[in-house]
C-alpha cells in the first residue's frame, strides 16, 4: 500500500498590522510570520473507496492533545468533507496534474497538533502538508511523471487561503497583500531561537468575526485607525535575525510586537485579557500576545527551561 506523508508548521504572527476594509471585503496586512515547531502531518495513502476520503487523529503531546485532556477539543470542529483545507489542498494538486477524483482512491489522514480556530493557521498547515503529500503520492503511484514545481504550488496555495503559502515555506517571513505576498527572511544558523509557549483558549474564534469586530470598533473609534502605510518595522526584523544574544534582543522584540486583532479578539472572548494579565506576572515570561485572530495566547520565554 502506497503512503506519502508531509508536515507543515503552525504559525504565530509577531507583527500583524491590518489596513482598512476594502470594497471586496478583504484587508491588506503587514504580517511577520514565524513558523513554530508544532507540526501538522498529513498522509495520503491508497484506499479502497474511490475519490478522497478523510480521517483525523490527534498528535500525542501536542497542544491539541492538551485540549483533549482538558475536554476542550471538539473533533466536530474539523469538517471531514470537501470544505476541509487538507482536502482542498490535495484536490488542487490533483487537478493541476490534469487528474479527476475518479482517477484515484486515496485516504487523506490529518494528524492534528495545532489548535483548531486558534489563530495559529492549523487548517492552512493541513492544506500545505496535503499539497506536498499528494504531490509526492501522484508521482510515486505512477499517475504522473513530474511533480508540480514549487513556484506553482505557491500559486495554488495562495488560491486556498492567505496563510497557506507561508505554511508551505515555513521559517520566518514578511507577508504583505493579504499575507500571501511573502518575503522569506534569512535567519543565520547561529541565531538563538525564540522559545514559545501556548495557552489554547476554551473556545475557538472565527477569523471573519474578529475582522468584523475590528472594522466596527474602528468605525466607532474604539480601536485606533489603520496605519497609512503597512509595513513590518525593520528594527523588529533586525532583532529577530541578528546573532546578538537572545537576552539582548528579547526586550527589543517584546517592545515591537503588535497585533491589530488582539483587542477585537479579546472583546469577543474576554478570557483572553485575563490570560494575558496572568502571564504578565509570571516569572519566566518575557512577553505574551494573541496569535493572529486568536484565541490562542502565546508567550515567549527567555530559555527552554
Ligand atoms: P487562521 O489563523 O489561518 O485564520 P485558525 O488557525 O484560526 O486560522 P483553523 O484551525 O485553520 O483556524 O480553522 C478555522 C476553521 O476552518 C475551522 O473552524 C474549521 O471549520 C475550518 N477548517 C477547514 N479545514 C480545516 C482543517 N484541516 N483543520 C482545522 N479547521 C479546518
Amino acid at each position: 500500500m502506497l503512503s506519502c506523508s508531509a508536515t507543515a508548521p503552525g504559525k504565530v504572527n509577531l507583527y500583524f498590522a491590518v489596513g482598512p476594509l476594502r470594497a471586496d471585503g478583504y484587508h491588506e496586512v503587514a504580517s511577520l510570520y514565524a513558523a513554530v515547531d508544532v507540526l501538522e502531518r498529513v498522509t495520503v495513502r491508497s484506499a479502497k473507496a474511490p475519490g478522497i476520503t478523510q480521517s483525523l487523529s490527534v498528535t500525542p503531546g501536542s497542544p491539541v492533545a492538551e485540549q483533549v485532556a482538558a475536554g476542550t477539543f471538539d473533533p466536530a470542529l474539523v469538517p471531514l468533507d470537501a470544505s476541509n483545507l487538507a482536502y482542498r489542498g490535495a484536490l488542487a494538486v490533483l487537478q493541476e496534474q490534469g487528474l479527476r477524483l475518479q482517477d484515484i482512491s486515496v485516504e487523506v489522514h490529518i494528524e492534528k497538533a495545532v489548535p483548531v480556530a486558534g489563530g495559529m493557521g492549523g487548517g492552512s498547515a493541513d492544506a500545505a502538508a496535503a499539497m506536498k503529500a499528494m504531490n509526492a503520492y501522484l508521482v510515486q503511484a505512477d499517475l504522473v511523471q513530474d511533480s508540480v514545481p514549487r513556484e506553482r504550488l505557491l500559486e495554488l496555495a495562495a488560491s486556498l487561503g492567505a496563510d497557506v503559502p507561508f505554511a508551505l515555506l515555513g521559517g520566518l517571513a514578511v507577508g504583505l497583500g493579504l499575507g500571501e505576498k511573502l518575503t522569506p527572511l534569512e535567519v543565520p544558523e547561529a541565531t538563538e531561537q525564540l522559545c514559545f509557549g501556548f495557552c489554547p483558549a476554551s473556545a475557538g474564534l472565527s477569523t471573519p468575526a474578529v475582522f468584523r469586530e475590528l472594522d466596527a470598533g474602528r468605525e466607532a473609534g474604539r480601536y485606533p485607525a489603520p496605519d497609512p502605510v503597512l509595513e513590518v518595522p525593520a528594527t523588529l526584523i533586525e532583532a529577530l535575525t541578528s546573532q546578538a544574544p537572545l537576552a539582548e534582543r528579547l526586550p527589543i522584540i517584546s517592545s515591537l510586537l503588535r497585533n491589530d486583532l488582539a483587542a477585537p479578539a479579546s472583546s469577543l472572548l474576554p478570557e483572553l485579557q485575563s490570560t494575558l494579565e496572568r502571564l504578565a506576572h509570571q516569572p519566566g515570561v518575557a512577553a505574551s500576545f494573541v496569535s493572529g485572530s486568536g484565541p490562542t495566547v502565546v508567550y515567549i520565554s527567555p530559555d527552554k527551561a
